[in-house]
């Protein structure tokens, strides 16, 4: 394996599978068989899921909700997600913890860095849940922090797309993907890979983004194994 320890970001709305909205759980069954196939193989691996099949702060603040309180609903849809692909993943028998930025004790432990490092050392998946526990952040921001402080050797970003194109390759057949680039020439390219938080954060502490696409079965696996599957971004 190229990796050791890693932090795969799934978004919300990966797990809407086909429908508009909720949690499709066909598809978080094939997650939680990608995840267990990398597992298995010894990866340490921990989780940050986004909550946009649920709620959006910034959609809320347009229908006229207080920003914050929004984005506090946001940051509860990102735990039901990560209740859901916990519940999954132990159906596939295998061990996780799920760790909450904002403190609800009762359903997930309280993030605690050297507890996390901890459940990484004894084979647990850990999922982050509750984004980063702050109002005006994203899920790819919580993502990257997270894999900062558990000392992640890349962040995962797992999507529907097998990388980072030239142009949208959903709307421009002449698009093609970009095998690896640096965090320089993305930001010069004007490429979208992460928000600008997200993506400076891990630019500044030598994180490498790999995006790929994680609807594709077995793609988790060759990331892993570092065959040439999406984009890594390095410095
Ligand atoms: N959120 C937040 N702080 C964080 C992470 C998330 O306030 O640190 C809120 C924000 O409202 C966001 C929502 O949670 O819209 C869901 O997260 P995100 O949009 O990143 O999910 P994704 O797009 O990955 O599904």
């Amino acid at each position: 394996m190229k990796y050791k320890r890693v932090l795969l970001k799934l978004s919300g709305e990966a797990l809407m599978g086909t429908q508009n909205y909720g949690i499709d759980s066909k598809r978080l069954k094939e997650y939680a068989n990608e995840i267990k196939d990398v597992v298995e193989q010894g990866l340490q691996l921990a989780i940050v899921i986004g909550g946009g099949n649920i709620f959006r702060g910034v959609s809320g603040a347009a229908a006229g909700m207080d920003r914050v309180q929004a984005d506090h609903m946001g940051m509860l849809a990102t735990v039901i997600n990560a209740l859901a692909l916990q519940s999954a993943l132990e159906n596939e028998g295998i061990y996780t913890r799920c760790m909450s930025a904002i403190e609800m004790n009762k359903i997930a432990e309280p993030f605690i860095r050297r507890r996390a490092i901890r459940h990484l050392e004894k084979g647990r998946v850990v999922i982050f849940a509750g984004g980063t526990g702050n109002p005006y952040f994203t899920t790819d921001t919580a993502a990257t922090l997270r894999a900062i402080e558990i000392d992640a050797d890349a962040i995962l970003k797992g999507t529907r797309v097998d990388g980072i194109y030239t142009a949208d390759p959903e709307k421009d057949a002449t698009a093609t993907r970009f095998e690896s680039l640096s965090f320089k020439e993305v930001y010069e390219k004007g490429l979208n890979v992460m928000d600008m938080t997200a993506f400076t954060l891990s630019q500044e502490n030598n994180l490498p983004i790999i995006v790929f696409d994680m609807n594709k079965p077995g793609n988790l696996k060759k990331v892993i194994l570092g065959e040439n599957v999406g984009t890594i971004v390095t410095n």
